[in-house]
């Protein structure tokens, strides 16, 4: 695996002048700095501890076939991401969307999903047979003919979808009612924060290696019982069993995966 780390930064001459030393170079005010962790990241990282900048840095990690492959169990890393929910103006909190008679404003926690998400359009298929949508990063979108092979068989339920302003059922797609899993991921290790409103912990999204260690949940593709997200975000994780993950590259389903470790 390679683990990279983002900076956005904003140097001064004299700090520009330091990292070229170092062998990196980078420009006077705004910039971005892409660095893998090794050596080259040590010898700067005292630096950008200095300057500030190591406490806002983003982190991803690449993954090689044998570790996806090896998994039991993956996240749901992103696939297609097919446009915003409707109504626009409605969004984090969509009161069409979720019941929100519980969301903790602090924290974003609580929302329930009532009715049927609206889109803008109906979605054109093309090789691609999964999606989400921007701002909503744990509910997952499919062709209603994927979802009838794929994810009915293992016991998955579905919601309708809808085309926004019309109000009519959108006949080839699908969203997953996906369960809450049975299992926990080891999370003793993963920063959080604790809402001071509603006391439900909340962890970082940025995993830096394998995504911690998780007994195998009994539904091929769930959600976490945990939250996840930077401030009013709260989001879960979803699960997807290597099962169902080979059955997903039988069928051309291209996404992108996390994997548990073992
Ligand atoms: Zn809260």
């Amino acid at each position: 695996m390679k683990i990279m780390y983002h900076y956005y930064t904003d140097l001064t001459v004299n700090q520009v002048n330091k990292l070229k030393e170092l062998g990196i170079n980078l420009k006077v005010g705004l910039d971005t700095l892409e660095i893998e962790k090794g050596s080259l990241y040590e010898k700067i990282k005292p630096y950008l501890e200095e300057w500030g900048l190591e406490k806002d840095k983003a982190l991803r990690t690449y993954y090689t076939k044998n570790e996806l492959d090896e998994a039991s169990v993956l996240i749901y890393e992103g696939s297609w991401t097919n446009g915003y929910p409707q109504p626009d103006n409605d969004w984090p909190e969509s009161q069409t969307t979720y019941d929100v008679s519980r969301l903790c404003n602090e924290c974003g926690v609580g929302k329930v999903q009532k009715e049927p998400f609206r889109l803008k359009k109906t979605p054109v298929w093309k090789s691609q047979s999964v999606f989400d949508l921007e701002w909503v990063f744990d509910e997952l979108f499919v062709k209603k003919g994927t979802y009838e092979t794929l994810f009915k068989p293992f016991g998955i339920d579905c919601w309708p979808v809808m085309l926004y302003k019309k109000e009519i059922i959108i006949e080839d797609t699908v969203q997953l009612k996906l369960p809450i899993s049975n299992t926990s991921p080891d999370l003793s290790k993963q920063p959080f924060k604790q809402c001071s409103t509603c006391g439900i912990k909340k962890y970082s999204p940025q995993i830096e290696g394998l995504f911690p260690k998780i007994e195998k949940p009994e539904f091929a593709i769930c959600r976490s019982k945990e939250y996840q997200g930077f401030d009013h975000a709260a989001d879960k994780w979803i699960f997807i069993t290597q099962e169902l993950r080979q059955k997903m590259i039988v069928e051309g389903i291209k996404i992108d995966y996390l994997p548990c470790a073992k």
